[in-house]
């Protein structure tokens, strides 16, 4: 389990649940609401790494923004802990329960509203699953503003409050930018509509933004208005190898220099990854068999005409071939073998958990840097575990994945505090997308000014004063 879980204490200003507490939320959401079935309350429990595990007895499923209202005000009076649960695919234990925390899960909130389809305007309730909305929108002539290999079970609501990057992000930006409006429900219990539909609205402070990314620490999101951008007819992926980092910097400027307009993907893997893919996702296959270089990238480019956009990366791609930035590559020639190559890149955190324990550190980097830490560690470790890199290069994000066949408190001395240390001494930040959750709520300053946290921690305290909601997470208990 969490390394951080074990030094915290329960927090004994917290009530225990009783069974007058659990008759209550029957007593409002019925008995299908309230989930007290070991199992399944046990899946909630265990984040999906398997690292992280809470010890709560209740699982709690809203269906209206109502519901979810009465029972944080309930919980508020009470003094009852409350972990918000999307898809629990997070990845630094913010999800799950510490101790016994109420999960309040937003699966059952998993409506469409509307969608303009004059300006690709979607609303939706948060439970929604990404991959849902993308099939939806896809329908309507549109694409969701960001993708993740969690697709299939992250919630929008989830992404939202973790203000998730992913694989299009180098395209359409943050979520800061796409999401117009939110309808969040505060700790006790008030309904925040901010659901606005408006691209432009400048009417004092702009609150949404305090959700987007607190991680369920300052309110529960439960509907969401995005923008969401035109789908371009023609779509083109290449899967490339390239002999050493400095090529691969080298291309991801040429080709923004080169690509411009259409390049809506650039991401990398170490021949680590690879091999990694190749030995535990099914029915992947290897693009460049023949290949002995020690890095990958994946370029895709969008764009509105096809003779054009494939005439201009094949160019862009014989250039760089012939400037010795690639080694090796090929272009998807159909559906089927561009969604292998994605396959790759997005199996990659699904590859990793099979093989053992996963210590993942994501990081946000200058690009020239990026691959010193994976080698660092690497010298560090020796054989002690797997160290591997891959990530959004063109974010300058790096997700430095370590191996190991457990998770024991040698390995994890070895690790840290030097992989924060580091970054923070190139200005870089420990959580690039994932946010800080357990794993790093104790490590924000690596990251964040003590002006700056002290900030955070007085908008806590005036927006849940009483600190039910998500409790040990996002921020240092020093400060709160
Ligand atoms: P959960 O894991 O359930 O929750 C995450 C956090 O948000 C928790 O703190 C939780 O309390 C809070 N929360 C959830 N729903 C709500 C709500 N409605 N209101 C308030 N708080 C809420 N992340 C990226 O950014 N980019 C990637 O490319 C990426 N790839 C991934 C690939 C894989 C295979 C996996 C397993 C994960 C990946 N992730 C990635 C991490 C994860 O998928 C994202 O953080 C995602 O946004 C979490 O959504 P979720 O619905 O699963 O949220």
């Amino acid at each position: 389990f969490g390394s951080a879980a074990a030094q915290i204490q329960r927090n004994p200003a917290y009530s225990e649940l009783n069974s007058d507490d659990v008759s209550y939320f029957k007593s409002i959401l019925g008995d299908n609401g309230v989930v007290q079935d070991e199992d399944r309350v046990a899946v909630a429990n265990v984040d999906w790494m398997g690292k992280y595990k809470g010890a709560s007895q209740l699982l709690l499923l809203p269906k209206s923004t109502i519901e979810v209202s009465k029972i944080l005000s309930y919980c508020n009076t009470r003094r009852l802990a409350v972990v918000p649960q999307g898809g629990n695919t997070g990845l630094v234990g913010g999800s799950v329960p510490v101790y016994d925390e109420v999960i309040v899960s937003l699966a059952g909130m998993d409506k469409i509203i509307s969608f303009d389809k004059v300006n690709g305007i979607l609303t939706c309730e948060a439970g929604c699953v990404l991959e849902n909305l993308s099939t939806f929108v896809e329908n309507e002539g549109f694409i969701m503003p960001l993708d993740l290999g969690a697709k299939g079970s992250c919630h929008i609501g989830g992404n939202v409050s973790t203000n998730a990057g992913g694989l299009r992000f180098i395209r359409y930006g943050s979520l800061h930018g796409n999401v117009l409006g939110l309808e969040v429900v505060m700790a006790d219990g008030t309904i925040l509509d901010m659901l606005t539909t408006l691209r432009k609205d400048n009417t004092g402070y702009d609150l949404k933004h305090l959700f987007i990314g607190s991680e369920g620490s300052l309110g529960v999101v439960t509907k969401i208005s995005l923008l969401t951008p035109a789908k371009l007819p023609s779509n083109n992926v290449a899967f490339l190898s390239c002999n050493d980092y400095t090529s691969c910097q080298k291309l991801l400027l040429a080709a923004r220099r080169n690509l411009g307009e259409i390049l809506s993907a650039f991401e990398f893997m170490d021949h680590h990854c690879i091999d990694l893919a190749m030995r535990h996702l099914e029915g992947v296959q290897n693009p460049l068999p023949a290949s002995q270089t020690k890095f990958y990238v994946l370029i895709e480019t969008t764009g509105s005409d096809e003779s054009y956009n494939k005439t201009k990366l094949e160019a862009f791609l014989l250039r760089s071939m012939e400037d010795g930035l690639i080694a090796d590559g090929v272009i998807a020639q159909d559906i089927s073998q561009a969604s292998n190559f994605w396959r790759i890149r997005e199996g990659i955190s699904e590859a990793s958990v099979k093989v053992g324990a996963v210590y993942k550190y994501d990081l946000s980097i200058p690009v020239e840097k990026l691959y010193d830490i994976v080698e660092e560690m690497r010298c560090r470790l020796g054989d002690n575990a797997e160290v591997f890199g891959y990530g959004h290069l063109g974010d300058g994000n790096l997700h430095l994945n370590i191996v190991s066949s457990k998770y024991d408190d040698n390995t994890l001395a070895q690790i840290e505090p030097f992989v924060y240390e580091w970054t923070s001494a190139q200005r870089g930040s420990v959580s690039a997308e994932h946010g800080l959750g357990l794993m790093k709520a104790e490590k924000i300053h690596y990251s964040k000014s003590p002006e700056a946290v002290q900030l955070m921690a007085s908008v806590k305290k005036l927006l849940d004063p009483n600190s039910i909601l998500n409790p040990y997470k996002v921020l240092p208990r020093s400060v709160l």
